[in-house]
């Protein structure tokens, strides 16, 4: 079977370099008609470059296909809701949004200011929100979406000097978690795509060795995967340089304290009895959390 995209029209945002360039190319390769987000800004943020979509849309027509340029900034919600009623105007529909679009502010915890912390947060999370919430609506209507949120293993693991990039990058796996609920009914499938790639993001981090194997176009296979028909939900599958995994939570099953025993010292002297993962399990929603115990607490209890 070949994963094919005619007809489809996408949303990528940061698409004027590194990964967000290389879904946009590899989803007008495969059919789709693409809108090439991206204001143009250096890694921080700050002023960079203001033809970035633009050179990434001439190179799609170049390569013969379809592709329109938006200089919107995520974190702006009327500049996003401007950008996705002019593809509908262009293209009658969206069907795949990917939110990509990202900057960096490193810094350990106690040196960074409450700026840097809420400017990675506006264009990560709140970017993410952002366009989800403008094509959502179109989206229910249609009947059909497909959404990659994209987070990271600092987000996901964590890493040294990256609180807020972190915390955004988390942030959008619950956002993932949230509307893969509300959208199932929909046809509104959502992943998350945690990459590691070359890309001018990482060009300073990582010896140069390695920087040649993790190439843009690995992670953007994983990506294609995530926003095809036969698409999954709920995924959160990690790429780069070649290598594919997915990250799941589990909860351990745990165990029940009566009344009197519920103390500090119970909890901590049964600790290996919480973090046995033998009957570990992927809980649905947040009530699967709620019922595990109530039921637990009945049962002991002989509540019915
Ligand atoms: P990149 O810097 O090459 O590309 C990011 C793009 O986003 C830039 O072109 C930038 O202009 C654009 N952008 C920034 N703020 C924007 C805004 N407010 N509105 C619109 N566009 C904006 O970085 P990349 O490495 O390609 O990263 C892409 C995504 O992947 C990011 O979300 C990043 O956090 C994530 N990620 C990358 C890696 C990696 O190894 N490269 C690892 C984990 C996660």
């Amino acid at each position: 079977m070949t994963v094919r995209f005619d007809g489809r029209v996408a949303i990528i945002t940061g698409a004027g370099n590194g990964l967000g360039r290389s879904h946009a190319l590899g989803l007008a390769a495969r059919g789709a008609k693409v809108v090439v987000n991206d204001l143009g800004s250096a890694v921080d943020g700050n002023d960079g470059s203001r033809d970035a979509a633009d050179l990434v849309v001439e190179e799609i027509r170049s390569l013969g296909g379809e592709a329109m340029a938006s200089s919107a900034n995520v974190a702006d919600y009327a500049q996003v809701q401007a950008m996705v009623s002019k593809a509908r105007k262009k293209w009658g529909r969206v069907d795949i949004l990917v939110n990509n679009a990202g900057i960096l502010r490193d810094k350990s915890f106690s040196k960074m200011d409450v700026e840097d912390f809420k400017a990675v947060v506006d264009v990560h999370l709140m970017g993410s929100a952002n366009c989800t919430r403008a094509v959502w609506e179109t989206m229910r209507e249609q009947q059909y979406g497909r959404i990659v949120m994209t987070s990271s293993s600092s987000g996901l693991y964590g890493n040294f000097g990256q609180a807020n990039y972190g915390a955004a990058k988390m942030g959008v796996v619950g956002l993932m978690n949230a509307l893969h609920l509300e959208g199932a009914r929909y046809g509104i499938h959502i992943n998350t795509l945690s990459p590691t790639a070359a890309t001018r993001m990482t060009e300073d981090l990582v010896p140069r060795a390695c920087l040649d194997l993790m190439t843009v176009e690995s992670v953007t296979a994983g990506l294609l995967y995530l926003v095809q028909d036969q698409a999954p939900s709920r995924l959160i599958l990690c790429a780069g340089a070649g290598g594919y995994a997915v990250t799941r939570i589990y909860e351990t099953n745990g165990i029940y304290l009566a009344p009197d025993e519920q103390t500090p010292e119970n909890i901590a002297s049964n600790l290996s009895k919480l973090l046995d993962s033998r009957d570990q399990a992927m809980l649905q929603d947040a009530q699967g959390q709620t019922m595990k115990f109530v039921t637990q607490a009945a049962k002991a209890l002989g509540v019915t």
